[in-house]
């Protein structure tokens, strides 16, 4: 029987949450998708007008279905943990049952189980600022957006997963090497991320035979990165100093994804696989 995922993090289609959403729906997931609040109204509006339909076309020519888009905030557990503000403001008050527990409560209802939780969202209000002027606030709504949004996610979805069931997120060198530009505290967040992984390999596979991962992607131009604002930077420095010179392809990313997912990497969990072109090799620019 085929297998159901669900996607947290996809808003357009240039980033690595929809580039995943094709891989795992072209080898013959269900795919539904988590979209952060503000960014949904667009998204549905665009996806509705056929303005993604280029983008949704699979390797044997049908279109990615996206069969259900759940609003979510990821930075909100639960809905007593949401401020008035919050929810009295505009582009949050039209949809409802968007916080974590809520948004894994409405998937349980509408489909009972899933196999796959992709976890594809990162958010750091201070990213521009280097991390000796990065405030306490600033550091933990990185953290908070970054990575605790995934121990949540993962723990209000385990009790919807089949067991064998496979869980990812996305992270970046940051996290391990000195990378100028992706500051705010989101290196810290990368590093709590990847650290998670292995814990939480430990024990959604011990309780739940969950499997864990986390793959480190090279620079793509989403949209995310262009807010950061050196991801052109970033792009130029791995074509010149990579083994392999080519750009980044996001679907290179969702192949990966796929593979992660699948009985092929049955015994693979905890790890975190670099998907970069090998620029995590290198020790020096050449
Ligand atoms: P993206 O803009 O496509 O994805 C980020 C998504 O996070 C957006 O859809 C945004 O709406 C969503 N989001 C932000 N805050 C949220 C919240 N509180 N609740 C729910 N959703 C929220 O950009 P992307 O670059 O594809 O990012 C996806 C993942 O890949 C991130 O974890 C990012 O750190 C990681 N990554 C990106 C790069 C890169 O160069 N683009 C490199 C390595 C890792």
């Amino acid at each position: 029987k085929g297998k159901r995922a669900f996607i947290a993090g996809v808003a357009d289609d240039n980033g690595y949450g929809w580039a995943i959403a094709k891989s795992l729906a072209a080898a013959g997931a269900e795919i539904l998708v988590g979209t952060w609040v503000p960014a949904l109204n667009i998204f549905e509006t665009s996806l509705r007008r056929g303005k993604f339909d280029e983008s949704r076309v699979l390797p044997d020519g049908s279109l990615m279905e996206i069969t259900k888009i759940y609003p979510l905030d990821a930075i909100y557990d639960k809905l007593e943990d949401v401020p008035e503000d919050v929810k009295s403001n505009k582009r949050y008050s039209g949809s409802s049952k968007w916080t974590v527990q809520e948004c894994a409560e409405s998937v349980k209802q509408d489909f009972g189980s899933i196999d796959i939780l992709v976890h594809s969202l990162a958010n750091g209000p201070e990213v521009s600022k280097p991390l000796l002027e990065t405030s306490r606030n600033g550091y933990l709504a990185a953290l908070s957006a970054s990575s605790y949004s995934y121990v949540s996610l993962l723990k209000h979805f385990i009790p919807l997963m089949n067991p064998g069931g496979s869980s990812l997120s996305l992270t970046y060198i940051a996290s391990e090497r000195i990378i100028p530009g992706y500051g705010g505290g989101m290196s810290s967040a990368k590093a709590a991320l990847e650290s998670d992984t292995r814990v939480l390999a430990f024990e959604a596979g011990r309780k739940h035979r969950i499997r864990v991962n986390a793959i480190s992607a090279g620079p793509l131009r989403s949209r995310a990165a262009k807010a950061i604002g050196f991801i052109d930077t970033m792009i130029e420095y791995s074509l010149a100093n990579a083994p392999l010179q080519k750009e980044l392809s996001a679907d290179e990313v969702g192949n990966t994804a796929a593979f992660l997912a699948s009985p092929l990497a049955s015994a693979i969990t905890g790890a975190v696989i670099y998907v970069d072109n090998g620029l995590n090799a290198m020790g020096v620019g050449v």
